[in-house]
């Protein structure tokens, strides 16, 4: 398979090329050239088979010229070995939950997906490969805990001061070994700024193999299709039009349903749920795409102001901006109506975290301008990850996982740095190669 850039279509990679690298020299996103179908005789099969089984079918459909059926059965094997159970939470409302990862977040499974793949396209490298992230929380913590240990990878954890939850910032900060945590005097954004600049920067990239491995590297991205085929799969069999809803901060997660809906898979509509980050849902109401200062929420993980997965969006529909708004739905809420949405569910019995409050405040109001439809939230964070603000919103304890608490008894170890790119580049300079 080979990747385009969504800045250039005509500047094509190979696999390896498109995951060291992460982002095009263009600044553009990596997509297939190709989108494979898979046939609905398959797809008809898929509630009858594994969730691994059904990885293979996808990620084959995608990797099978550059990876071996033995790779492939590895990369699936290393990344699925937890589930994603659906849960009823009202008639026709079902939870995807994702956070039964080590760190409780759907991020687990892209950061799985993405060292293994790394790993078994650099096993005969001489150099040391360098992973920068930035995170708004838990990307650090999913991406430090997928490559622990991984060797000849060193991971670079950018992450902004103050503007992550103490429990977020353990699951990068106490690991040591080959994780290293950078504290950023800025937002979320300036992390992603220095990150992309160090890998626009010649000098650098001259001495230091730098990849990514955020959601805009199709290694981390490509794999969260895998639980929209699943968990279609498992829902109760039906006449009713499917939506998803899929609360939203870099889109990664949404454009990887969007990619399995462009594979073959029947989903009929989507909802992009936003906190008052909102520049895609007003773009989808009408007006121009417009990036804005990232603001301060309690679904923290999604406080982006400039996604950058929505060039993918776009491009997942040939660049139609009629098909995509056709095909997607935007809403947005306040923390007002996020801390609203987590005390009404528990009455019904289902403990929602802020960001599948997003989520499934999406899909109420989307079903009830739609009636009819058989509708899914992406459950993206375990409640016990942001437990400061769901205990506030329940007045009651939540239960803290054995493997989360676990990280809290870490001691934390950082780099503080500036925003300014100089001193980051310093750093980098710095570093053996
Ligand atoms: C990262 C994250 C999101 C947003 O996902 P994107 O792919 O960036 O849109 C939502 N919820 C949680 C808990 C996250 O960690």
């Amino acid at each position: 398979m080979k990747f385009y850039s969504t800045n250039n279509s005509e500047h094509q990679v190979g696999l390896a090329e498109a995951v060291i690298k992460g982002l095009a020299p263009d600044q553009g996103l990596y997509m297939p050239i190709v989108i494979p179908q898979l046939a609905p005789k398959l797809l008809a099969k898929f509630p009858e088979m594994s969730f691994r089984e059904i990885g293979y079918e996808v990620i084959g459909a995608l990797f099978s010229e550059d990876l071996t059926q033995d790779q492939i059965k590895n990369l699936v094997d290393h990344t699925l070995v937890f589930d994603a159970p659906l849960v009823k939470v009202e008639d026709d409302i079902y939870s995807l939950e994702l956070f039964h990862g080590p760190t409780l977040a759907f991020k687990d499974f892209g950061a799985r997906f993405c060292s293994k793949l790394m790993s078994l396209l650099l096993e005969d490298s001489a150099k040391k490969v360098r992973v920068l992230v930035a995170t708004s929380g838990d990307t650090g913590s999913a991406v430090a805990n997928g490559f622990l240990g991984v060797e000849g990878v060193e991971v670079i954890i950018l992450f902004p001061k103050g503007k992550v939850s103490e429990l977020q910032e353990k699951q990068f900060t106490t690991l040591g070994q080959n994780i290293t945590s950078i504290e950023v005097d800025g937002v979320f954004d300036d992390c992603q700024r220095m990150v992309k600049e160090a890998f626009l920067d010649a000098e650098l990239n001259k001495n230091l193999l730098l990849t990514s491995a955020n959601s805009i590297n199709i290694a981390r991205w490509i794999p969260q299709a895998l639980y929209y085929f699943y968990a279609f799969s498992r829902l109760p069999k039906t006449s009713k039009k499917i939506v998803f809803s899929v609360p939203s901060g870099n889109f990664g997660n949404l454009a990887a349903g969007i990619l399995a809906q462009r594979m073959g898979l029947p989903i009929d509509h989507f909802v992009a749920a936003t906190n008052l980050n909102k520049v895609v849902p007003e773009f989808l109401a009408g007006s121009e795409f417009k990036s804005m200062a990232s603001i301060q929420t309690v679904s923290n993980s999604m406080d982006v102001g400039n996604p950058s997965n929505f060039p993918r969006l776009l491009a997942l529909y040939g660049g139609n901006e009629g098909m995509l708004k056709v095909n997607v739905d935007g809403f947005f809420y306040d923390d007002e109506k996020t801390i609203e949405a987590i005390q009404k569910v528990k009455k019904q019995g289902y403990i929602l975290d802020p960001h599948g409050a997003v989520g499934y405040l999406g899909l109420l109001d989307f079903r009830s301008k739609n009636p009819g439809y058989l509708g899914v939230f992406l459950e993206t964070a375990h409640p016990g990850k942001f437990r400061d603000v769901v205990e506030k919103a329940l007045g009651a304890k939540v239960v803290l996982p054995e493997r989360l608490s676990r990280f809290l008894k870490g001691e934390k170890k950082v780099i503080p740095m500036g925003k300014g790119f100089g001193e980051f580049k310093a750093y980098l300079a710095g570093l053996d190669h």
